[in-house]
């Protein structure tokens, strides 16, 4: 692969299910700008998905075809941005192993995200040895591209700040890069992998229509890209919104802060007036209640979903989405040919050399 100036961006989904509002505004809405300056690689973590679905790989293939649509109706663009699949991809999993000898076991355990989704997902007394590996797979996922930029959620930023450990630890072991070394000079002091950051989008944790955990694909919490407005409009009337709102220093007045329905408004209603004013007659109670802000948050919405659902119709096809990964994974695994020869250089592991073609 050519080396560009431009600076390279890795993010990506785990094909748990169809794609959600919390993706778009999490993520996706980034990757869409950042695919017009960035040399962009959208990863489908199908290896991932085995953590917590080990027994459903045909829903896992599935998914990953409807992730794939999901991503394209939303306006990543495969002709701007590669989109791959990871387990095509065979340096990540090669740099996982050689990554996880990088991480004391008690760090990797001690991961908010993780602990959070072994509870929320009742995982907690049993999880595959492969569920907490997981995240050392994802910090391969991101240095395998040597990407400098990350458009994630909330959620991914300890993964993160994993990944930014490892390539550190990597670059002093092998590189000679001075402990102390800012992040941002590791590539000119010799180092493989630049110290990659999170690019966290506007809203980066919208809360799901349970109104309590994040919205995800696996907590059926979600409004999904292909919901009709009717649909929307459901969901957001079950909505839960907290069991009493109301300031302590003066209780006839409600606090929209403390109602998650409000962070809908902020998100999708895009005229800060309108915001302002709703907040406002909310908070005085003048003559409007939850469920008229349920009903002008679903238009919103269905007027955000409308062109992404017209969008998805060009995508009917899977062979067409098979074409895209194909070529995605082509470009994917050129550029992750070359870091691995590149680390494992450093790491005195390179003997032979090799080629993969698809
Ligand atoms: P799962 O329940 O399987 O973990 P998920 O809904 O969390 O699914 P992921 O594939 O794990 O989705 O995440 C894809 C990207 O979308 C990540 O960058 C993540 O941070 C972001 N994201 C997911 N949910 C939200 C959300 N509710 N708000 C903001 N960003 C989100
Ligand atoms: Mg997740």
């Amino acid at each position: 692969m050519p080396e560009t100036s431009r600076r390279r961006v890795l993010t990506g989904d785990t094909p748990t299910g169809s794609l959600h509002i919390g993706h778009w505004v999490g993520s996706v809405k980034r990757r869409v700008e950042i695919q017009e300056t960035h040399d962009c690689f959208f990863l489908v973590a199908n290896l991932h998905a085995f953590t917590t679905r080990a027994d459903k790989p045909e829903e896992i293939r599935r998914d990953c075809i409807e992730v794939v649509r999901d991503a394209l109706a939303m306006g990543v663009d495969p002709e701007k941005a590669s989109i791959f699949l990871q387990t095509e991809v065979p340096a990540i999993l090669e740099l996982t192993y050689l990554f996880s000898m990088l991480l004391p076991y008690n760090r990797v355990m001690r991961n908010p995200t993780l602990k959070d989704e072994l509870k929320v997902k009742g995982l907690e007394d049993n999880y595959s040895f492969g569920f907490p590996l997981y995240t050392v797979g994802q910090t391969a996922d991101i240095l395998a591209f040597r990407a400098h930029d990350v458009p994630v959620g909330e959620d991914q930023v300890p993964h993160l700040e994993l990944t930014r450990e490892v390539a550190r630890r990597f670059n002093k072991y092998y590189c000679g890069v001075p402990d102390k070394a800012p992040d941002e000079e590791h590539e000119s002091l010799g180092g493989v992998f630049p110290i990659p950051v999170a690019d966290v989008g506007k809203v980066g944790r919208l809360i799901g229509t349970d109104g309590i955990n994040k919205m995800s694909k696996s907590l059926g919490n979600s409004i999904l890209i292909t919901d009709t407005p009717k649909q929307v409009k459901k969901k957001l009337g079950k909505i839960y919104v907290g069991v009493d709102n109301r300031q302590p220093n003066d209780p006839g007045e409600v606090d929209p802060e403390k109602n998650p329905l409000f962070q809908y408004v902020e998100t999708f209603i895009e005229s800060p007036d309108e915001v302002a004013e709703l907040r406002d007659r909310y908070a005085r109670g003048d003559n409007i209640g939850d469920g008229v802000v349920k009903v002008r948050v679903a238009e919103c919405i269905s007027e955000l979903l409308e062109p992404m659902q017209d969008r998805r119709k060009q995508y009917e096809s899977d062979d067409v989405i098979l074409d895209i990964l194909h070529e995605g994974c082509r470009k994917a695994i050129a550029a992750t040919e070359q870091t691995l020869e590149m680390a494992k250089e450093a790491a005195s592991l390179k003997f032979f050399d090799r080629t993969i073609s698809i």
